[in-house]
């Protein structure tokens, strides 16, 4: 089965009592057992709810693993596979990271004794050098928040697989769509299915998906054990979310494509983030590892003033000044006092998260529209 098939069919089975062809959003914590012991495979719903199956099911499919699991946010399926490491293990990341994920590590699994290096630059090599006998998880995200920065998968994969070490991928930027990172030699694919899964904008939820029989066991007991489930309403909507992801990602692409030009082409910008741009140091592994550049960019101001990202930013009619991504409405961000206020000021600075840097998630409008709204709002500056 081609992508755009498995998303609306994959490891799909309409329910067996009614034959709806959706799985009905099973409100239920606890199932009947004829005899103590004897039941049909459900016994409470934080081990498992069949609504939140059916997603786990398709979330493998899609990401072409054999084990999905859905958690009430993508911070608590980053919780989950934290969970799994012990006190003295360590961990590399790179450093241009979600804010919420900088935060979890170092304020949350540094108090346990967990040993952070956040990678600068983008070469695998980069992973190699901080790599000893301690490292037990190299965490990638690529493409980065809010900066784009694109690292090669494949490239760490084998640096990892050499020294037994597992990897993990934060895949919510690019989507199941443009990039498979267990394909790539990834062990864990993470999502923020908040974003491009849901992609409505109108829930919380989180993703991990793995192939490794043993690591679908050990993540499956974190999520169990733990407790950070999806509950049967939000499963369901990520279930629909995921029918029409392929249709989505092929727009949000289309108009991001069309948006970095234009801002690459204008007096008042100085740079553009957008991997599907020639002139972006990615561009070459992004054309690579991922099927379409994605919708998501930045971008900063020749000024280089806040004061103008401020104004451009509340101007903006089309486009919505909000925290978040992925969903069919274009919104914009900006990282240093939103989605990145977390990270200290001398980190951020150090990492190219300017105070005139500005995000962009393309939504699924005209993308005439959107043009016309940035177009209005760079020329009041
Ligand atoms: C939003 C986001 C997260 C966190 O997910 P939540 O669903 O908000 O908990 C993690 N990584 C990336 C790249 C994100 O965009």
């Amino acid at each position: 089965m081609k992508f755009n098939t498995k998303a609306i069919h994959g490891n799909q089975h309409p329910e067996p009592t009614t034959g709806a062809v959706m799985p009905p959003i099973f409100q239920t914590s606890t199932y009947i057992q004829k005899s103590p012991g004897n039941h049909s495979g459900y016994e409470y719903s934080r081990g498992a709810n069949p609504t939140r199956t059916a997603l786990e099911y398709a979330l493998a499919s899609i990401e072409n693993g054999t084990q999905g699991l859905a958690f009430g946010s993508g911070m608590a399926a980053t919780d989950a596979v934290l969970k799994m490491l012990n006190p003295g293990d360590e961990v590399i990341a790179g450093s241009d990271l979600y804010g919420g994920t900088y935060r979890m590590f170092t304020r949350i699994y540094g108090k346990y004794d967990i040993r952070f290096h956040f990678v600068k630059g983008n070469a695998a090599s980069k992973f190699e050098e901080k790599i000893n006998s301690k490292t037990k998880l190299i965490w990638l995200e690529t493409p980065t928040n809010p900066l784009l920065q694109i690292i090669d998968i494949q490239a760490v994969c084998e640096i990892a697989k050499a020294h037994g070490i597992l990897v993990a991928v934060d895949n919510t930027f690019a989507s199941p769509y443009n990039q498979r990172p267990l394909d790539l030699g990834a062990d864990i694919v993470m999502h923020s299915a908040t974003k491009y899964l849901g992609g409505h904008s109108d829930l919380i939820a989180g993703a991990l998906i793995t192939k490794d029989e043993e690591l679908a066991e050990n993540l499956y007991f974190q999520q169990f054990a733990g407790g950070g489930i999806l509950g049967p309403q939000d499963s369901f909507l990520v279930l629909r979310g995921i029918k029409t992801l392929a249709v989505r990602m092929q727009r949000h692409a289309e108009n991001a494509i069309r948006i970095s030009e234009f801002l690459e082409n204008h007096p008042k910008v100085n740079s553009v983030f957008y991997p599907g741009l020639k002139s972006h140091s990615g561009y070459e592994i992004a054309s690579k590892q991922m099927k379409t550049p994605g919708g998501m960019l930045s971008f900063n101001l020749k000024s280089g003033k806040k004061e103008d990202a401020f104004q451009l930013l509340e101007n903006l009619n089309v486009i919505t000044l909000a925290e978040s991504l992925g969903g069919v409405e274009s919104l914009a961000n900006h990282p240093a006092t939103m989605t990145h206020a977390s990270i200290p000021q001398e980190v951020r600075k150090e990492n190219g998260i300017s105070d005139d840097l500005i995000r962009l998630s393309i939504g699924i409008e005209d993308v005439e529209d959107i043009l016309q709204d940035l177009e209005d709002a760079l020329n009041l500056i």
